[in-house]
């Protein structure tokens, strides 16, 4: 027997209808190119929306094309989200830190009809324009004054193209199937794989973003999104905040400058933030060294790549909660969360200081699995390493164009490519990428414990640590380290002596070399790749 309730479709158009009404006086705060703060409300955001809706309407374009934004966090970037995907186009977000041969790549194979772009990445993308065949147009999204300088055809300013536009426009009604967005992969084996969400995947993704102990946004929330609006739709937060009614603070290309980020914490109120772990070392470098505080801000969302604890504790002296989270591109993103802050009471401080670092439990919607070699489901004891499995309704099915890919082997599972641990409570412990494990004497080590381990020597800026063969063990870890500026004076015994007794002696690395920059992904990831290619040729002392 079928359940007697509506069939309601779960689309975006549903969120602009529901803030509109409900929070469309909340305010969203921009810093952009052509305004240090621009402020408006959501009802202002929606109604531009509809304007850029009616102007992409005389394009004739078919449902499901695709327009590609190349932007920082800021309104213009929101609008162009939901006037595509309600619109029943594709929006496809594209990292402008890509190598010029994989934008040319996504462009052509996304197929974008149109590309929308901040100003500062004009010469990027004019430089790369004539290999993309396929653009009828580019779109600069910024006011007459500011256009740049170019000889190109169809090279459009927003402002001009939504000003004489009208603010209605009914929005198509759309199973809730349709695309609504693509984001490629950083592709750091081969080319960049599309994950193309969905509207469903999108809203049902967004109601798990607000429970408490997720990202937990609520109305009372001034949210300020670091990750890129072109990272995974910047972890959900452009839809999250709308349906919360969750003051919005978008720091545009200032998102990486500890001192920007302070004074919009300060000046704006912000209470929660999301975004990887450099930045919040960025700002914490900023914090110490301005004896600056951020009293409104209660908790940052830290995801992307680990969180060592001397960042976690940092925070807690400044009266911030860190929540470690894990996901990726294929699961729009969120997969795990750690809310152990929330209860803090119930573990003893060492325990405390062990869990919080763990990525947390699997979100309501994604169902985990470990399993071995032999796709053997492995338990979750807190010690058995495997292949770490993800099913849910935001977990990418297959990939964009992509009919076989090897992540989608085992029916109905999504392999993410991480090696992790759970324990019996359901807590994740990632232990490393696949293709980064160390495997000593047959044994595992974790390269990212080691790494966070050592991150909290003060005189550490950033840490790695790779495999390099070893005659007796198969391999043996290497540590990889920038020192910080004014410690040239640390060595590597220094470091070898700090790691005693906080991780396994066999764990260790037996050498550490100091090079002066990290070589890093487009997600600002550090590119293990490029580490082993420097030190291809290296050998151990007693090797
Ligand atoms: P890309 O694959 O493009 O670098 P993603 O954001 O999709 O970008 O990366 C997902 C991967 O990042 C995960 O599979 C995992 O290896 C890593 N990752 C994400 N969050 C964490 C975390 N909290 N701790 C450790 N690794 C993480």
């Amino acid at each position: 027997m079928q359940g007697l309730m509506m069939n309601a479709p779960l689309t975006i158009s549903s969120i602009v209808h529901h803030a509109e009404r409900v929070h469309g006086h909340k305010e969203i705060v921009s810093v952009t190119r052509d305004n240090p703060r621009h402020r408006y409300t959501y009802g202002q955001a929606f109604g531009r929306a509809r304007q850029l809706a009616n102007a992409i309407d005389r394009w004739n374009l078919s449902l499901g094309d695709r327009i590609a934004t190349f932007a920082w966090n800021d309104y213009r970037h929101l609008e162009t989200y939901y006037a595509s995907a309600c619109s029943g186009y594709v929006c496809h977000t594209i990292n402008p830190r890509l190598f010029p041969e994989q934008i040319v790549y996504i462009i052509n194979h996304a197929d974008d009809q149109w590309v929308f772009l901040d100003p500062d990445f004009w010469p990027i993308v004019e430089a790369v324009a004539d290999q993309c065949p396929g653009v009828k147009g580019w779109v600069i999204m910024t006011v007459p004054e500011h256009m740049p300088e170019t000889e190109r055809d169809n090279v459009l300013c927003y402002e001009a193209l939504i000003a004489e536009e009208n603010r209605e426009f009914d929005w198509p009604e759309l199973d809730e199937n349709t695309a609504c967005s693509l984001c490629y992969t950083s592709g750091t084996t081969g080319n960049p794989k599309g994950v193309l969400y969905s509207h469903r995947s999108t809203v049902l993704h967004t109601y798990a973003t607000l429970m408490p102990d997720t990202l937990g946004i609520s109305c009372r929330d001034v949210v300020m999104p670091i990750v890129p609006m072109f990272h995974v739709n910047a972890w959900g937060n452009p839809y999250a905040c709308p349906v919360a009614g969750a003051k919005m603070v978008m720091p545009g290309a200032k998102m990486g400058d500890g001192e920007t980020l302070a004074t919009l914490i300060n000046e704006e109120g912000v209470t929660m933030s999301a975004g990887v772990p450099t930045v919040w070392l960025n700002l914490l470098n900023h914090l110490r060294a301005s004896g600056q505080r951020v009293e409104t801000l209660e908790r940052i969302i830290v995801g992307g790549s680990a969180c060592p604890l001397s960042v976690m504790e940092a925070f807690d002296a400044y009266g911030v909660d860190t929540r470690h989270a894990w996901g990726m591109t294929e699961m729009s993103p969120l997969g795990t969360t750690n809310a152990a802050g929330a209860q803090r009471e119930g573990f003893t401080a060492e325990d405390f200081a062990k869990v919080r670092t763990n990525v947390g439990t699997p979100v309501f919607g994604v169902e985990v699995k470990i399993t071995d070699d032999d796709n053997q489901a492995l338990p979750w004891d807190g010690k058995a390493f495997g292949s770490l499995k993800v099913r849910g309704p935001w977990v990418c099915s297959s990939y964009f164009k992509l009919d076989d890919s090897e992540a989608h082997a085992e029916s109905g599972w999504f392999e993410t490519g991480d090696v992790a641990t759970v324990n019996r409570d359901g807590y994740v412990s990632i232990t490393d990428r696949t293709k980064d494990v160390i495997k000593s004497g047959g044994e595992w080590i974790s390269s990212i414990e080691v790494e966070n381990c050592a991150t909290g020597h003060p005189k550490v800026a950033e840490a790695a640590v790779i495999g390099r063969l070893h005659p007796k063990w198969g391999e043996r870890p290497l540590l990889i380290v920038v020192r910080n500026e004014d410690s040239a004076a640390l060595t590597g015994d220094d470091l070898k002596g700090y790691l005693d007794g906080k991780i396994a002696k066999w764990w260790i690395p037996d050498d550490v070399q100091f090079i002066d920059a990290m070589p890093h992904t487009a997600t600002g990831k550090i590119q293990k790749m490029d580490l082993r290619d420097m030190f291809a040729d290296y050998q151990f002392p007693d090797a």
